[in-house]
């Protein structure tokens, strides 16, 4: 893997690729700074080895051009206060002014382009445009592994413009060798929990994973179209009709290969999509009509955490029911607490997609599993066995 730590950074100007794709409110004030924080370490290491640093960056979605609110001016103060000095700006990604001020860069400084999708060019992969960026530095860094699933022009085609020097910054390392490892060389068992709303995006990953795991948990709304497969009742539970079939292949391929493919077997079924529902505790197969389950039961629980206890590694996506509400909670925690606790035991854990991060962040155990993904639909795309243009653009030679 080309990584930051094997390159003589002296001297030369680092294009970096991030992901400052970060929240404002109405005043500009960044309401999570989780995404720049992650790549701070990157932007010291080049700093501290005698470089000078070219950010640049998407932010928000803008439909044609230039508009005030996703400009990336906003979040200088923050980036300048965290690194300890004052960071340039280019307001325009290209073009002279974004050519002068990254020529008068010297060792030791940075320097912010302004938002890289004020110009369709970028989502639309655009050579011309990608080289116009690369004439910025000497060498290319990708450290934006959410946008890795996306062949952009600065994330994947403006690779071809640094053979020899374009590098995988500390996110994109970490991210990639987290998700190889539970992937490739996986201690056993091998427990992966899939939970939140839909089959739909999810049954990829659940195929890619079959000839990989020992276990595979299922919880969430997605658990009730296996259910209905299996010819259980389930009410008015969430059920995607057309995914029945999938469901139920996807069940017998598992047992085929020995894989333990587990369903709960109760669920705290509600007469409402309500916090304050009446509910009722039924078992997983027998929702009774004008119900719907809206959380795994303790049965589900107490086995579930049983078998993440004996686990060596886990990959967890998608939460065990509607989380966001206090009464339906009670599953994820308690996912979220075997996850922790059996990570102190010595497994490694993988959490990723936006749900189950949230859920890892609300209970606080952030710090008490292994490896928490950045990466939502990248790292889903990579776990489906998908090739991420990011990636193999820096990979290739
Ligand atoms: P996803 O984006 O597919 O991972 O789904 C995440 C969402 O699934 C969360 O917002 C949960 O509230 C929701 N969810 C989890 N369990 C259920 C359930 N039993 N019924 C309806 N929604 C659910």
């Amino acid at each position: 893997m080309n990584t930051i730590d094997n390159y003589n950074f002296s001297g030369k100007k680092a294009l970096i690729r991030v992901d400052f794709n970060v929240p404002l409110n109405d005043k500009f004030d960044i309401t999570d700074t989780t995404r720049i924080d992650a790549a701070l370490p990157t932007i010291r290491k080049i700093l501290d080895g005698g470089g000078a640093v070219i950010l640049m960056s998407h932010l928000g979605r803008p439909r044609t051009g230039p508009e005030e609110k996703f400009s990336l001016k906003h979040i200088l103060p923050y980036i300048s206060e965290q690194l300890g000095l004052e960071v340039k700006f280019a307001d325009d990604c290209i073009g002279e002014q974004a050519k002068e001020k990254a020529a008068d860069l010297k060792p030791g400084e940075v320097l912010l382009l302004e938002n890289l999708r004020f110009y369709k060019e970028e989502t639309e992969g655009d050579e011309k445009f990608a080289s116009k960026l690369a004439f910025l530095g000497d060498v290319y860094v990708n450290d934006a592994f959410g946008t890795a699933h996306r062949a952009h022009a600065s994330t994947a085609i403006i690779a071809q413009f640094f053979p020899n020097d374009k590098l995988f910054g500390y996110i994109m390392e970490n991210e990639v060798r987290s998700i190889d490892k539970v992937l490739h060389d996986s201690g056993k068992p091998f427990t992966a929990i899939l939970g939140g709303a839909k089959v739909s995006g999810k049954i990829e990953i659940i195929i890619n994973l079959l000839d990989k795991v020992d276990n595979i948990i299922i919880g969430g709304g997605m658990m009730f179209t296996f259910i209905k497969a299996m010819g259980g009742n389930i009410g008015n539970s969430l059920l995607e009709e057309d995914l029945i079939d999938t469901a139920k292949k996807a069940f017998y391929k598992a047992k085929e290969l020995g894989v333990n493919f587990y369903i709960p077997s109760d669920t705290v079924a509600a007469d409402a999509f309500d916090n304050d529902a009446n509910t009722r505790l039924v078992p997983a197969d027998a929702v009774p009509d004008g119900l719907m389950g809206l959380d795994i039961g303790p049965d589900s629980i107490k086995s579930f955490t049983e078998i993440i206890g004996n686990s060596s590694t886990i990959l967890w996506n998608g939460p065990m029911g509607v989380f966001e509400m206090n009464n339906f909670e009670a599953g994820t925690k308690a996912i979220a607490e075997a996850v922790a606790a059996a990570t102190q035991k010595g497994a490694f854990s993988l959490i990723g997609g936006g749900d189950s991060v949230a859920a890892i962040n609300k209970y606080h155990l952030k710090d008490k599993v292994s490896y928490v993904s950045t990466g939502g639909g990248a790292m889903l795309e990579y776990i489906e066995g998908k090739e991420l243009p990011g990636v193999k653009a820096v990979e290739e030679l």
